[in-house]
């Protein structure tokens, strides 16, 4: 839940300051200082995971690349999903918009994924929600099924979330 005891002391870790255009950067750094904590809620995305009957996690360069552990409790491979011209032999979204960095593309490597697969796609942080339905639209492309967005901040005034949900995404969860 959003207001349990875990979740309030991520927030508190969580400071900010002015970044690119916007006035706020929520710094998501502070949890990696709290290994138990950060554990902990690799832990609980696991357990939700497991139950969903997920096959693969996937995640966005570069803050979403924290989460491989999650992967790993689950027992499952974790699939980079990366800004173009960084991997070989990649499959790409439509250029997308993020909140603060003007236009991309979301790469995934051809083969990573197989019709049929069940994966979570995690970030960091939604805002607009470009980012993770550049993601859906990559796991659509490989046939496969988007079970759940999940980041740890969700900027809820953006309305990310329905984005998600309208582009093909069952859920989008979060910490905060
Ligand atoms: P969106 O595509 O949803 O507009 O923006 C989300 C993407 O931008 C994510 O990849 C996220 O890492 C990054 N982002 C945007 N604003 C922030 C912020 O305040 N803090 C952090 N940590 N990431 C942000």
């Amino acid at each position: 839940g959003t207001d349990g005891p875990l979740a309030k002391e991520i927030a508190k870790v969580i400071p900010y300051f002015p970044y690119k255009k916007l006035d706020r950067f929520y710094d998501i750094g502070g949890v990696l200082k709290h290994p138990k904590l950060f554990n902990a809620m690799c832990s609980v995305m696991a357990k939700r995971y497991r139950k969903l009957g997920v096959t693969k996690i996937l995640g966005f360069e570069a803050r979403g690349f924290l989460f491989t552990p999650v992967a790993i409790k689950l027992g499952v491979p974790f699939v980079m999903l990366r800004k173009a011209g960084k991997m070989p032999n990649t499959i790409s979204s439509g250029p997308y918009t993020k909140e603060y960095e003007g236009v991309d593309e979301m790469c995934i490597q051809k083969g990573a994924l197989v019709p049929g697969d069940k994966v979570i796609l995690i970030d960091d942080l939604i805002a607009t929600g470009g980012t993770l339905c550049a993601g859906i639209e990559l796991v659509k492309a490989c046939e496969a099924e988007v079970v759940e967005c999940s980041c740890m901040i969700e900027l809820k005034a953006l309305k990310g979330r329905d984005r998600c949900l309208k582009a093909g995404a069952k859920d989008v969860w979060g910490f905060i």
